[in-house]
């Protein structure tokens, strides 16, 4: 390890931090309300008309992305057919329906992000999947199981109420239909609802402008294949925010706009990203039954400090510091080590892993004052990591121009700009790349009323209450996609996802095969769970010491604040519930039969 002022980078660490800080946290963002209204609207699918539903089905799933197909595939895989699909939008895809950014897609290796490979037999195009791929990947999965004529598109649920005397949920939508289900799911995903910066003037801006979850094509010219963006040829645009889905913009913009402005709060960390194709015959060699499943807990233990396998068989830059952890710990050492000793090791690798990426901000940027704004001063998962080949060389274009803005923010929007540290920039376009709120289930989508008049809002008050991610207490027979209150794996969703699909399927089946017709989380051991998600000292030290965002409740860390998944990690999680599945008994849930009237 070469020598770092390890004191020095604490120093410079807490000051990036404190600049940061707001007392505002999350209240700084605001709604896409007014000019932003029409976020709601569908660009991509023409919506057809349809006769509501009045009927009843045995499982509603809300919400068609991840969650609501692996859900899906696995109740048919479990034999239940009579299932129906609600979403927003026009078809099957949840975020990646909606953002079609230049430049998106996924930086987890696609062997492992993609659902269900082995199921569907495909195999990825690329190391890295573009968004094109994993939408058609969406559409694979459903048609594979049938989904889509299971499917309610472009139709919102406004309310889910619980009718106790019948054991179902009476589904509501903004279509129309009002039919019944025994049993709801909820996976409308915990970061789909775009956010803006609260600075003044948004809606005075006389431009373009949009959010980058809804790029307008129409306007940049272009398409999500990477085409060039050649309507801003002649314009000048703005785009604020440097976070995960910022990076793979800006290059393509970089190439297309006469000129860039990028408006920069915190330098996002950007470690390298080596796509590649993925090899037919190397990918034969590797797909042997069961191979997912053994990708993913390889990938799951890598990152799951202490559990470390002997191979790293994604082996790319999300599993490097894990792997220079394991390094250290298999290292012989004098005497004993302490978790003290544990803690300042990780702490050293992450110094020496920051300062690599800080050094490739040098290696590629040729002015210095640039590149001495472009340096991340934080611990590597203090924020989601960004990955990328072409996003440093683009503040190496004369026509791109970073607008740092020393941890402020922008001030304000005018009609003819941007304001930073009080310079006015104008430009023809406004892109926000601002990111999206933080929200398990977000109250204003819908309502939900369980047992005895119990609401949803009401009873997740003082924070959100589950039984292993799944289950809620007094919510009889729905079922929640929450990876916070499960395993919480932060690189790999989609893990979470097919796992709590599975439990989904196999407590459905439970319920049907034994004639019991409600099934619900027990007081105790919904409390019970609570209690092993409790964040212990360290992590919560280490949050925060963070500079502030998602990842840290904006900086306002509190226990509650953070019951970021199983305490005892991902890969025990995934243990625990392949453990819970096959005993068969189920301990912590109550089966029962529709109360006498
Ligand atoms: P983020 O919340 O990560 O980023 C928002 C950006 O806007 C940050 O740079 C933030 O700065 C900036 N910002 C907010 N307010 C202001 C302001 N007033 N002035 C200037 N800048 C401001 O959102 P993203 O959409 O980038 O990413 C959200 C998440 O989506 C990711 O973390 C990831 O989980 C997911 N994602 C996943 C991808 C994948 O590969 N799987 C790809 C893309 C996204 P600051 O940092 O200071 O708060």
């Amino acid at each position: 390890m070469t020598e770092l002022d390890l004191d020095g980078l604490r120093r410079r660490y807490a000051a990036e931090r404190d600049k940061r800080i707001r007392p505002d946290g999350n209240s700084q963002y605001v709604p896409t309300t007014g000019r932003f209204a029409h976020l709601g609207n569908d660009p991509f699918t023409v919506r057809a008309g349809r006769a509501a539903k009045h009927d009843h089905v045995t499982v509603t799933i809300i919400g068609g992305g991840l969650a609501g197909l692996v859900t899906g595939a696995r109740l048919r895989e479990a034999g239940l057919d009579d299932l129906r699909i609600v979403d927003k939008g026009g078809a099957f895809g949840g975020v990646w329906y909606w953002n079609r950014y230049p430049g998106a897609g996924c930086d987890t290796a696609s062997m492992i992000y993609l659902p269900l490979l082995e199921e569907t037999g495909y195999r990825p195009t690329e190391r890295y999947a573009r968004g094109p791929e994993i939408l058609a990947h969406c559409d694979r999965i459903a048609e594979r199981y049938g989904l889509a004529p299971r499917a309610l598109f472009h139709t919102a649920v406004t309310s889910l109420d619980w009718d106790d005397a019948r054991s179902r949920w009476i589904v509501a939508t903004d279509r129309g239909d009002e039919f019944t289900s025994q049993f709801v799911v909820i996976g409308t995903g915990g970061l789909s609802a775009a956010k803006l910066p609260g600075v003044p003037g948004i809606e005075t801006f006389g431009g373009h402008c949009f959010h980058a979850s809804r790029w307008d094509y129409a306007y940049t010219g272009g398409d999500p294949e990477g085409a060039p963006l050649h309507r801003l040829a002649t314009r000048r645009v703005a785009i604020i925010g440097t976070g995960a889905t910022a990076v793979p913009c800006i290059p393509h913009l970089a190439r297309s706009c006469q000129e860039l402005f990028v408006f920069q709060r915190t330098p996002a960390s950007v470690d390298a990203r080596v796509n590649a194709r993925i090899d037919r015959d190397w990918f034969a060699s590797v797909a042997t039954p069961g191979w997912q499943e053994r990708w993913l807990e390889n990938f799951c233990a890598n990152m799951s400090a202490g559990d470390f396998p002997s191979r790293d068989l994604v082996d790319d830059e999300w599993t490097d510091l894990a792997k220079r952890v394991r390094r250290r710990l298999t290292t012989p050492r004098p005497g004993p080590a302490g978790s003290a000793d544990l803690r300042a090791d990780i702490e050293a690798l992450d110094f020496e892993k920051m300062s690599e990426i800080r050094a490739r901000v040098d290696a590629v940027v040729r002015d210095p004052a640039t590149a001495a704004r472009l340096k991340a001063w934080y611990r590597q998962l203090c924020k989601r990591p960004c990955f990328s080949q072409d996003y440093l060389s683009a503040y190496n274009l004369p026509s791109v121009h970073l607008v740092d803005t020393d941890g402020k923010g922008v001030e304000r929007i005018t009609p003819a700009g941007v304001v930073a540290a009080g310079v006015e920039y104008r430009v023809d376009c406004i892109i926000y790349a601002s990111g999206f709120e933080v929200a398990p289930v977000r109250s204003h989508d819908f309502a939900m009323t369980g047992r005895a008049g119990v609401k949803l809002t009401e009873y997740w008050s003082t924070g959100m209450r589950s039984l292993h991610g799944l289950h809620v207490r007094n919510f009889p027979n729905a079922f929640f996609l929450l990876p916070n209150q499960a395993a919480n794996f932060a690189a790999n969703v989609p893990h979470n996802l097919t796992d709590m699909a599975q439990t989904i399927a196999v407590v459905i089946s439970h319920v049907l095969a034994r004639g019991f017709e409600r099934v619900e989380a027990e007081e105790q051991a919904e409390r019970a769970w609570l209690e092993q998600l409790k964040p212990n000292p360290s992590a919560i030290s280490f949050l925060s010491d963070c500079t502030p965002g998602y990842y840290n409740n904006e900086g306002q860390v509190s226990p509650d604040s953070l019951r970021n998944g199983y305490r005892l990690g991902p890969l025990a999680y995934f243990r625990l519930m392949k453990r819970w599945r096959s005993s068969g008994d189920f301990p912590g849930l109550a089966f029962g039969h529709r109360p006498v009237a």
